[in-house]
């Protein structure tokens, strides 16, 4: 047993039950936001959101880790005021989000640079995790990256990194979003265990958009997390399609290597309005997992056993293996 930090305080982490690994609830460009949006600081976009989460709260789900972090407009002003209005327990996250350049803050600022010194996102990193984030004492529960189409270009890279640092001075967990056309799941496993992560510590993201069984099972050979996490997303690949991989996996002994989730948010401003965007994803949203895809994946085959090693016993894998490795290092 471990604590895992949340909007709430610290939890044990026997007391998550049931976890959905992948999360947002507010996703945006905050500079556009700040400018362009004033509905996201009315009241009624908290209220909103509280009673989304309470829905998902009551549809049995008890906490989310939320990967809105750096280049995904995270506010934690707004998210202090969910908080208490929900008990679901809400797991937030530091780190970066780029497929290419560093966050402007951060291009001139670091080893090498025109102002030389030590990589400052570590120190950034680990004092959200450690004293809480922008001056609350609301702490940073998980870590994440990315790398997209474009590879491990030069900011990417460094993200990566610095990412990984956190990860051995502080224990919390990584997610990394990745993009399995391009196989860069594999890339992030090998820099982030150059830097000394144990890939145990590791979901790799958006495994779910992959039908690819050889390339998953590679990822979660070397100890991983696969995010099954994009339900609700149907562009490229629909809920029956990501429910017979799973369902392959599992079949595969695999069970143990996988976590749902949808990638949904209850406000962004991607969309006009917060209705078009609904309007646009009509099933990406907190409740498609347990009104569509439980039912599928039962039909399907897979216990309740299963369910609950995916949403349950996999999750608090995931924090309870960083810690530990932590301790031990
Ligand atoms: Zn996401």
């Amino acid at each position: 047993m471990s604590k895992v930090e949340t909007l709430r305080g610290p939890v044990d982490t026997t007391a998550l039950g049931k976890v959905l690994i992948h999360e947002h609830i507010f996703l945006m460009d905050m500079e556009y936001t700040y400018n362009y949006r004033p509905d996201f600081f009315e009241d009624q976009t908290i209220a909103d959101a509280a009673a989304r989460l309470n829905a998902l709260k009551a549809s049995g789900v008890d906490t989310i880790i939320d990967l809105t972090v750096l280049g995904l407009g995270r506010h934690v002003p707004s998210l202090a005021k969910v908080a208490p209005l929900t008990d679901l327990n809400i797991v937030i996250s530091t780190g970066a989000y780029t497929f290419d350049a560093v966050p402007g803050p951060f291009a001139f600022h670091g080893p090498g640079l025109l102002l030389d010194g030590p990589e400052p996102m570590v120190d950034l990193f680990v004092r959200d995790i450690t004293e809480g984030v922008g001056g609350t004492a609301l702490k940073a529960g998980e870590l994440k990256c990315a790398i997209d189409m474009q590879g491990l270009r030069p900011g990417v890279e460094r993200i990566m990194r610095a990412v990984a640092r956190a990860n051995v001075l502080t224990g919390v967990p990584i997610t990394v979003h990745t993009t399995p056309q391009a196989e860069t799941g594999l890339i992030a496993q090998r820099v982030l265990s150059e830097e000394g992560v144990n890939l145990e510590d590791v979901t790799i993201g958006h495994c779910g958009d992959s039908k690819d069984i050889d390339y998953l099972m590679r990822l979660a050979d070397k100890g991983s997390l696969l995010g099954m996490d994009r339900f609700g997303v149907e562009f490229a690949i629909t809920m029956e399609e990501r429910v017979a991989t799973i369902a392959e996996m599992v079949r595969r002994g695999y069970v143990g290597s996988l976590a749902l989730s949808h990638d949904c948010c209850a406000w962004s401003d991607f969309f006009p309005k917060v209705s078009d965007y609904h309007a646009a994803m009509p099933r990406h949203h907190y409740l498609h997992i347990h009104d569509d895809v439980i039912p599928a994946l039962r039909e399907a085959d897979l216990s309740e056993r299963d369910l609950d090693t995916m949403f349950i016993d996999n999750p608090r894998r995931h924090f309870e293996s960083a810690a530990r490795h932590f301790s031990e290092r």
